[in-house]
């Protein structure tokens, strides 16, 4: 039997958790959406309003919506600076938080990078360091999970192909609090051809292999404006972009990804461009069976 595979997108909530992100949930026909919590691209902390809170996560339950929250992009487990790396364990907590608050089931941060060559070594332990009492910390109290995204690569990332996050699961024990969020345009652009027949199941099946198969439980469906390798991470619309369609037909076909949510970050958040890539994902789901239905 095929799970139901919740599709959405990451909605802009300026305004309003509730109030710009309910109907953002309509208008779209998002079944999952993804939030920031705070300045994606700043370290400020926003403390959240909580009648805007229970707005939110009560209209997301009526909807069946099920969502996640996506930390700064300014969080580096990996780097050279320490004040960084203190910065980015708060912004992490503050999430969960925010994340418990909002009924998310997840909080979404990048894998990281050492930034210097000479850095290289030490990072992993340093996000041994970090995160291992931060899952702890969520695991007792039981707060969201957290879902590590690998990045487009270059710049001495800790994770960018899916092989790489074996020794970035190893590195916290295999922790279970830990999950992945696997980005299509990031994986293109650390060198896997998403796009050749038989190319995103590949991937896929060397995610499955190197996480097992219960640690995917995010996809970031986003198209390329770039080419394989490029370790570029410019999103396009799903298919109009260099990976194109049948990728993410493969995709929402592969055992792994099944009733697992879908979540496009593309440009148009403004409605009715995520309106359109979240009905050709819609489109692209496999038919169901009918065999055993009477
Ligand atoms: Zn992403």
């Amino acid at each position: 039997m095929l799970l139901e595979t919740p599709i959405g997108g990451h909605a802009t909530v300026a305004g309003g958790l509730a109030k710009a992100g309910l109907p953002y949930l309509d208008r779209s026909g998002s079944a999952a959406v993804q939030v920031y919590v705070s300045n994606p691209r700043g370290w400020a902390l926003a403390a959240g309003d909580p009648l805007q809170d229970e707005a939110f996560a009560s209209g997301c339950a009526e909807r069946r919506t099920v969502a996640y929250v996506h930390a700064s992009l300014l969080v580096n487990l990996g780097s050279p600076t320490p004040l960084t790396v203190e910065r980015s364990v708060a912004t992490l907590e503050h999430a969960l938080g925010r994340a418990a608050a909002i009924g998310a089931r997840g909080v979404v941060f990048h894998a990281g990078s050492a930034v210097d060559a000479g850095h290289a070594s030490r990072a992993m332990d340093q996000v041994r360091d970090a995160l291992l009492p931060l899952l702890d910390r969520a695991a007792a109290a039981g707060l969201p999970k957290l879902l590590v995204e690998p990045s487009a690569g270059g710049g001495r990332s800790l994770a960018a192909r899916v092989e790489d996050l074996g020794p970035y699961l190893a590195a916290v024990e295999r922790h279970p609090w830990l999950g992945v969020c696997f980005d299509t345009c990031h994986a293109w652009a650390a060198g896997h051809d998403l796009s050749a027949p038989g190319g995103m199941a590949a991937t896929l099946d060397a995610l499955t292999a190197t996480v097992g198969a219960d640690r995917l439980w995010l996809v970031h469906a986003n198209d390329s404006k770039d080419t394989v390798g490029s370790t570029r991470d410019r999103h396009e619309s799903v298919g109009r972009g260099t990976i194109g369609p049948a990728a993410f037909a493969e995709l929402l076909a592969h055992p792994a990804a099944q009733g697992v949510p879908v979540i496009v970050e593309t440009p148009n958040d403004d409605g009715a461009g995520h309106s359109a890539d979240i009905a050709l994902l819609r489109s692209l789901i496999p038919e169901r069976s009918s065999s055993g239905r009477r």
